[in-house]
């Protein structure tokens, strides 16, 4: 009998005892290919020597100094990589302001949303405008599920039962062709004419409220990796610039090198204010989460309060930092960038020659080793499964039963909730691994489709 408890209250869960690359192991032997890292976490697999390593090193002489007192060298040298990595403004007065040259560490995705929120609210204040109190955001997004997250977070159905708790804030369509295009729009007049949607929302709101729009720049854990139109955030930039309003771009589950990019904006040619990164930075090996700041926000606090009301005890935990900075080194190391965008080619190829013609495959979609799949009744009208049938639930017990770890979820298609899966296999992937996903896939969407037959 176990007394610990998780989203689903009462259903048993195997026993993880060990990983092995690509391959979590449960305390029968059974080996479970790990094709979405949990949740786009495991970006080097279970068992990286070096990472482990680095961690225990650190254990070893000091584990936790508190940001009140102390820096550490894993913390700042971790800061100064991604600092160095970080996608760049073009144009010199954007330069100084927006480039990102500030780190705050947290211990994970929530955290690095919630902090900066407050961020941004802060920036609004110490500039003088203390009349900005509304966040924009998208539907059919998710930013965590602590208070602040939650209110900008895109699913009705999960802010619903908090509501009364939740700050107010606005949501927009998000951009998502598969349901939002229209037929003959090409992809970039589309792009253009989702991001006017925050133009709209700001006219009706009014531009002096607003702090901040808040997007992730592809979206992961509602829709399973819906990746934007060409031009969208480039002209997201343009109205946020237009009215004073700061850009946080969420890349909690799309960042740190899921795309191919060690940033996914750097894909879009944009660059926000505030960047959220967290899972593949500690890729599992510790709970870790940070956020980008510009030097503009930094020197706008800086110059008012003077200081971030904000802290947690565990903010840039050296252990966390040694981790994150072990698995920077490893990516940067082995080159793992161009890998994960073959590898991500090579998987989209096995999954649209599989998944294609598929009467119930609605679209497949992806950037590097992100990729989802949108599960419909009707291919024709694009109607989703009822959603008491809990397809995405029966493709995840019966992948697990077929050995493979894959991340179905339950996104809100126009009110509905429509069912997804999340494909976000570690970027050490052999390829005769994706053929293994891609077999144990069909065989769990053949076994739950029959069961809702049924
Ligand atoms: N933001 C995005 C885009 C996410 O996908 C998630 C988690 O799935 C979060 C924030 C919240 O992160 P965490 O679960 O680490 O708090």
């Amino acid at each position: 009998m176990t007394h610990v408890f998780h989203r689903q209250l009462k259903s048993p869960l195997p026993v993880a005892v060990s990983g092995q690359g690509a391959y979590i192991i449960d305390s029968t032997g059974k080996r479970y290919l790990d094709a979405s890292g949990g949740a786009a976490v495991s970006c080097l697999g279970h068992s990286d020597a070096e990472v482990v390593a680095a961690v225990k090193a650190q254990l070893d002489s000091l584990p936790f100094a508190h940001t009140g007192f102390f820096t550490t060298e894993a913390m700042e040298e971790l800061a100064d990589r991604l600092v160095a990595a970080a996608p760049r403004p073009a144009g010199e007065a954007a330069a100084r302001t927006r480039t990102l040259d500030k780190v705050y560490f947290v211990s994970g995705g929530s955290e690095a949303v919630e902090a900066a929120l407050k961020l941004a609210r802060q920036a609004c204040l110490d500039r003088g405008e203390p009349g900005r109190d509304l966040f924009i955001a998208r539907r059919q997004s998710y930013h965590g599920n602590t208070l602040g997250a939650l209110a900008v977070g895109g699913n009705a159905w999960r802010r619903e039962p908090f509501q009364p708790l939740l700050m107010p804030a606005e949501h927009i369509a998000p951009c998502y062709a598969y349901r939002e295009q229209l037929a003959g729009e090409s992809d970039a007049d589309y792009g253009l004419r989702a991001a006017d949607a925050l133009e709209e929302k700001i006219q009706e709101v009014g531009a002096h409220r607003v702090i901040a729009f808040v997007a992730e720049t592809v979206v992961g854990a509602t829709l399973g990796a819906v990746p934007p139109a060409p031009g969208y955030f480039r002209r997201i930039r343009d109205i946020c610039d237009r009215h004073g309003i700061l850009l946080i771009l969420d890349e909690v589950m799309s960042g740190m090198g899921r795309t191919g990019h060690l940033f996914a904006c750097a894909e879009d040619g944009v660059v926000p204010d505030l960047l959220c990164i967290a899972k593949g930075l500690g890729a599992g090996y510790q709970p870790l989460g940070a956020v980008l700041c510009s030097a503009g926000i930094y020197d706008t606090i800086q110059g008012g309060t003077g200081y971030f009301q904000h802290g947690h005890t565990y903010s840039g935990h050296a252990a966390a930092c040694a981790g994150g900075l072990a698995v920077q080194k490893a990516i940067a190391a082995r080159d793992l960038m161009p890998r994960v965008r073959k590898m991500g080619t090579a998987l989209s190829e096995r999954l649209q020659a599989r998944f294609g013609n598929h009467p119930f495959v609605g679209d497949l979609r992806g950037r590097g080793l992100f990729q989802g799949m949108e599960l419909v009744a009707d291919r024709g009208a694009k109607t989703p499964f009822d959603p008491s049938l809990k397809l995405n639930a029966r493709i995840k017990a019966r992948a697990m039963e077929a050995g493979l770890i894959c991340y179905p979820m339950g996104g809100t298609i126009d009110g509905v909730r429509g069912d997804h899966v999340l494909l976000a296999p570690p970027f050490i992937v052999e390829e005769a691994q994706l053929d293994e996903l891609t077999d144990k896939l069909a065989q769990a969407l053949d076994a739950a489709l029959a069961d809702i037959a049924h």
